[in-house]
């Protein structure tokens, strides 16, 4: 059930603020082609929102069928962080910005809660959408990251809010597994390459298939 009322909304960043997912997309297919991986774009999507170094780890069991050493993860790695330099801006999602207006001048509060240690876009956050750094949580800030519950956890403390007082907006699905384990309602936006049924499969109790309509929608609602 959606909350009665909504007191904090908590957004994903790739793929919810930004259409930031192809170039990581691209990014993470070139650096792990230089240690040998074919990396399918697929993948890229659905070990969304884990922190980079738990994604090399998965992709060297899976394709290369060793583990991965520090020194192999600070390559793969530095590498993506090299190209991420490289890429073109991500642009903002239609309605983004003008639904996270909309809440901040209703006095909801809205945090974001990314996975990525790039700071290319979570320096932008403030510039773009009025999110101060007190209202972030990045790969910086937990030790455990998605799909586990820390980061969303996190963010419900520093709201201070119940979690039937607010939700979140995802497009991954270990995204929707973490917030679904930090026992929030959780909305998925399919901004991506996979199936709906996936991100329903992940547990999220609402779907839109863009970005548009999921501002569309929630701007009606009366807070
Ligand atoms: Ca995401």
């Amino acid at each position: 059930m959606m909350p009665e009322t909504i007191k904090a909304v908590f957004f994903d960043m790739d793929g919810v603020l930004y259409d930031s997912m192809p170039n990581h997309e691209y990014t993470w297919k070139e650096s792990f082609k230089t240690i040998g991986i074919d990396f399918p774009a697929e993948e890229a999507y659905m070990n969304e929102g884990r922190p980079g170094f738990s994604t090399i780890k998965y992709a060297f069991d899976k394709f290369l069928h060793r583990q991965a050493t520090e020194e192999d993860i600070d390559k793969v790695y530095g590498e993506k962080t090299r190209l991420m330099k490289e890429c073109p801006e991500a642009p903002i999602l239609l309605g983004m910005k003008e639904l996270l207006k909309y809440l901040n001048e209703n006095g909801v509060k809205v945090f974001v809660v990314t996975g990525s240690k790039q700071p290319s876009l979570v320096d932008k956050l403030d510039a773009h959408f009025g999110v101060l750094k007190d209202n972030i949580v990045s790969g910086r800030d937990v030790k455990q990251g998605k799909p586990h519950p820390e980061p969303y956890l996190i963010a419900l403390e520093k709201s201070g809010m119940k979690k039937d007082e607010c939700m979140v907006v995802e497009n991954a699905p270990l995204g929707v597994e973490s917030a679904k384990a930090a026992g929030i309602y959780t909305i998925a936006v399919n901004t991506g390459k996979l199936n709906d049924q996936v991100l329903l499969d992940a547990g999220a109790d609402k779907l839109f298939s863009n970005t548009q309509l999921l501002a569309d929608e929630l701007m009606k609602i009366e807070l």
